[in-house]
Parts: C-alpha cells; structure tokens; sequence
C-alpha cells in the first residue's frame, strides 16, 4: 500500500489507482469495487489511513496551515526554461504534487507530447523539513534532475534543472530556511 494525496486532498493508494478514485473521472472507474469511495468524505479517508506512518500527521500539519492562513499556499515554483511553454511557471503546493500532462495534474505541462498525461514524475514538498524532493512516476517516460537519470526519491535543490519529455523546467524554491509559511504572523 503506497498512500498519496490528491490535489483535493484525498488519500488514496497509488499502487491500486493510477489517480484519485474519488475524484476521477465519472463513468472512468464504473464497476470498481471502490466506486462507493467516491461518495466518502475527506475527513472518513483520512480516519481511514490514520495509522499509516506519518501520512495522516503530514495531512494535519498542511490542514493546520491552512486553517491558520486561510489557502493551500504556494511553497515553490517550477519554470519551463526550454520546450513549448517556455516562459512559463507552474506552482509547487505542500506535499505530493503530480506532473503531467493531463488538465488534472497538480503541475499540468502542455503542448508536450512526450510528457505522460499523468504522474510523469513527482515533486513533494515535505512541510515539517521544509524541503523538495523529485521522484519518479508511473509511467515510460524518464526523468532527469541536472542531467541524471532520477530512479528514486531525490532531493531537489534551488536552481536545479529537471528534464522529462522535450521540457526543460528550473526549479524555485519559496519555502526553506528564509522562509515558511508556518512561521508567519507568530
Ligand atoms: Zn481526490
């Protein structure tokens, strides 16, 4: 069981959905045995995996956050230095953020058909260490990070590069030793 969090902030369990039954698309799932899941409230998922080390306690740490500032806070950005969105910059939020090139990817790249429609790769951003990591996705396609295969979690650093498809993309960190989001108006 490989839990993540979709960007409404479901739980859900990557290694049986390739992305978030509760969200996914109507019609897509039918005759899943988990479709009633869909129906479930955020607060009944997150009991569920409560328990499972660590996930929930991330979940209520972001969930505090938000409480306490009122929105799901940009922590990072990456931007398109070569391919066809160049010039563009896509936002990294707290913990799992999916890359792809579906429309519901948390970074949705487009115009690059070498990138997956979905989870090409991953960037997380860990709130309790205040640090980014890369990880590859599901699919064929690769990932590189400064010109190395990425094959397992890698930390990410500001100003690194990472490759996947025809995309070029810089990495710029938000969130770190200068500043966190928990920390303000204290
Ligand atoms: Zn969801």
């Amino acid at each position: 069981m490989k839990l993540i969090r979709c960007e409404r902030g479901h739980y859900y369990d990557s290694q049986q959905h390739s992305r978030c039954p509760s969200c996914g698309v109507p019609g897509l799932d039918a005759g899943n045995s988990d479709a009633q899941m869909q129906a479930a409230p955020v607060d009944a998922m997150v009991t569920q995996v409560r328990g499972q080390a660590g996930v929930a306690d991330i979940g209520v740490t972001v969930a505090m956050v938000r409480k306490k500032i009122g929105i799901d806070p940009v922590v990072g950005w990456l931007v398109c230095i070569e391919g066809p969105e160049k010039g563009r910059d896509y936002r990294i939020r707290s913990e799992r953020n999916g890359i792809g090139r579906g429309a519901d990817m948390a970074i949705c790249i487009n115009g690059d058909e070498a990138i997956s429609r979905e989870n090409h790769a991953y960037i997380s951003f860990n709130p309790r260490k205040a640090s980014f990591r890369i990880a590859p996705g599901d699919g064929r396609g690769m990932t590189y990070l400064n010109g190395e295969e990425v094959d397992v979690p890698m930390p990410l650093l500001a100003y690194d590069r990472i490759e996947l498809g025809q995309t070029h993309l810089l990495f710029v960190p938000l969130c770190g030793e200068q500043f966190n989001w928990e920390n303000q108006g204290e």
